[in-house]
């Protein structure tokens, strides 16, 4: 589903994606780790096209990214991410940051949308909440809104940079709960995590990243027994 291939990205004089090639199969869950600035987000933006590469292929859903022709929107159709800040509209509930999407950009009826979210609502446990708006709603309850709001645009991948980074410890584990179940449910997902033990309990891969490198990658196992003395640190480090 995804291939990225000698991926090269710099900022001005700083290079940042050194040459990444990792690949991510259908319903395959990949965990991205690594230090601060080794360049985990930037490589999951590349995947988005948030960010242009200067070298290299990357390949999503068929979608060739690196092309400059490629249309962005399309791309985003099958491709959901969510951020560490959740970014709701305040001035809707939580249904109706929703159905903003599917209403807007797959021309959805507005009773479909309703349904859709209702749906999505109940998927990440908060049918409940579908009236709130999100400063009725704890940190962990908005993040799992803005779960529900890429779940409704029914990507075939979805992307999470630290999504629990923001939460305090038990938010963040009915947040790691929901995207267990979408795991379970058979979503491919990246997620940039520094939750180890959900990485080794939930991936399928493991991608650690060192100085804008694929430094080490393999099943979640690869983390109690590291290759490099990089990695046994950072492991070390209990990050
Ligand atoms: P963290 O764990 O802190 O989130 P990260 O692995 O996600 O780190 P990136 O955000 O990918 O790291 O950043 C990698 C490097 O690129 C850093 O040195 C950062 O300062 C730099 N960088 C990222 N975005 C930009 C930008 N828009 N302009 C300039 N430099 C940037
Ligand atoms: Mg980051």
């Amino acid at each position: 589903v995804v291939s990225l291939s000698n991926v090269h990205k710099s900022f001005g004089a700083v290079k940042v994606l050194d040459g990444v090639s990792f690949e991510v199969g259908r319903g395959e869950v990949a965990a991205v780790i690594g230090q601060s600035g080794s360049g985990k987000s930037t490589a999951l933006r590349c995947i988005n096209a948030l960010e242009t590469i200067e070298d290299g292929t990357i390949s999503v859903c068929g979608h060739a990214v690196h092309d400059r022709k490629l249309d962005k929107r399309e791309l985003r159709r099958d491709v959901g991410i969510v951020f560490q800040s959740y970014n709701l509209f305040p001035h809707l509930t939580a249904e109706q940051n929703i159905m903003l999407a599917p209403t807007c950009v797959k021309s959805l009826s507005k009773a479909k949308a309703r349904e859709l979210a209702r749906e999505v609502l109940a998927r990440v446990g908060l049918e409940a909440k579908a009236d709130h708006y999100p400063e009725q709603l704890s940190g962990g309850q908005q993040q799992r809104v803005a779960i529900a709001r890429s779940l409704a645009m029914q990507p075939k991948l979805m992307l999470f940079d630290e999504v629990t980074s923001a939460l305090d410890p038990q938010l963040t584990g009915e947040v790691l709960k929901v995207m267990e179940d979408l795991a379970r449910g058979g979503m491919t997902m990246i997620l940039v995590t520094h939750e180890m033990a959900f990485a080794r309990k939930v991936a399928s891969k493991v991608i650690y990243m060192h100085k804008g490198k694929v430094w080490e990658t393999g099943p979640g196992a690869m983390l109690e027994n590291p290759q490099t003395e990089e990695l046994k640190a950072f492991v070390g480090s209990g990050l």
